[in-house]
């Protein structure tokens, strides 16, 4: 779906690229997130690929076509979520995406619906003004996907929300890829990339520095080890190694005898990992 093949981007006023020769592909129904930590060049390689900043170097093949040969109608194809709500603060929400909506050709989803989809349906015929900063991050959410777009791009999707209405966008962008959309995420957030992402790039100072599942990222850098909590009037914690934990006598004897608190594989967190890769943490 996107083949992206040694870009750089620089800004107009600036003399050296901010995005330095980055390769990547996605594939039809993966979620794929670009990890990094703020000034990384995360939004700038989403703007790049929406086509909101031009003049890139390198091949960029989505849908079967470079970017630059792409002419407005690829926003039929594509939903954008940005990192900042853009809404006009005088309608309502409903206006709002009816707004939107007269922008594509598309069938769209009915404004209702997909206010009802992040908790908004009470709030449809408030002005976006009166909208708290989550509210309107939550409008800004639905309208990337409200016509049914092939691929869709999410800017740093949680940020701003809390953690009920952050679990409610990482469900609905994991309902989205059962759909078969193909799904870039921006994000600093390391347990949103691990949850949503088949795979991630962890990105610093314009370059990727690896790309990988973060499953297997975990396991890979993680400690084969186990650590069991237990209590007996006091709390006490011991590691066992992993390999051949069912032919360890110490450990079936504690787990046999003693009241556990908890047991935990010690693996490793991407944030982690990401300052293991790059030297630099995620904040
Ligand atoms: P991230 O999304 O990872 O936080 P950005 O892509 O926003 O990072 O920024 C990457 C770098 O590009 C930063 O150093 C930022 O200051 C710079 N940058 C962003 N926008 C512009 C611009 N319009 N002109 C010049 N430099 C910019």
């Amino acid at each position: 779906m996107i083949k992206v093949d040694d870009v750089k981007y620089t800004y107009l006023k600036n003399d050296k690229p901010t995005i330095k020769g980055i390769s990547f592909n996605i594939s039809e129904g993966e979620i794929f997130g670009f990890l990094g930590p703020s000034g990384a060049g995360k939004s700038t390689t989403q703007n790049v690929l929406t086509k909101l900043l031009r003049s890139y170097e390198g091949s960029i093949n989505i849908l079967g076509k470079e970017l630059n040969d792409w002419k407005n109608n690829y926003y039929e194809y594509i939903g954008v979520g940005f990192e900042l709500p853009n809404h006009y603060l005088k309608l309502t929400a409903k206006e709002n995406l009816e707004l939107f909506s007269t922008f594509y050709k598309k069938k769209v989803i009915k404004p209702n619906d997909l206010l009802a989809k992040v908790g908004l349906e009470n709030d449809a015929d408030k002005k976006v003004s009166k909208f708290s900063k989550g509210m309107k991050m939550r409008l800004n959410f639905v309208r990337a996907f409200m016509h049914n777009p092939e691929i869709i791009f999410f800017d740093e999707p949680t940020s701003g929300l809390d953690p009920v209405n952050a679990k409610c966008v990482k469900d609905i962008i994991l309902e989205l890829k059962t759909q078969g959309k193909t799904i870039f995420v921006t994000t600093h957030n390391m347990h949103d990339a691990d949850k949503l992402c088949d795979r991630v790039a962890f990105i610093l100072n314009g370059e990727i520095k690896l790309i990988d599942q973060p499953k297997k990222l975990k396991l890979q850098y993680g400690e084969r080890k186990v650590k069991v909590e237990y209590s007996n009037k006091q709390s006490f914690t011991r590691v066992f190694a992993l390999d051949n934990l069912g032919e360890n006598v110490e450990f079936l004897e504690l787990i046999k005898k003693e009241r556990i608190d908890s047991i935990h594989t010690k693996e490793a967190t991407l944030e982690d990992i990401f300052i293991k890769v790059t030297g630099h943490s995620l904040v």
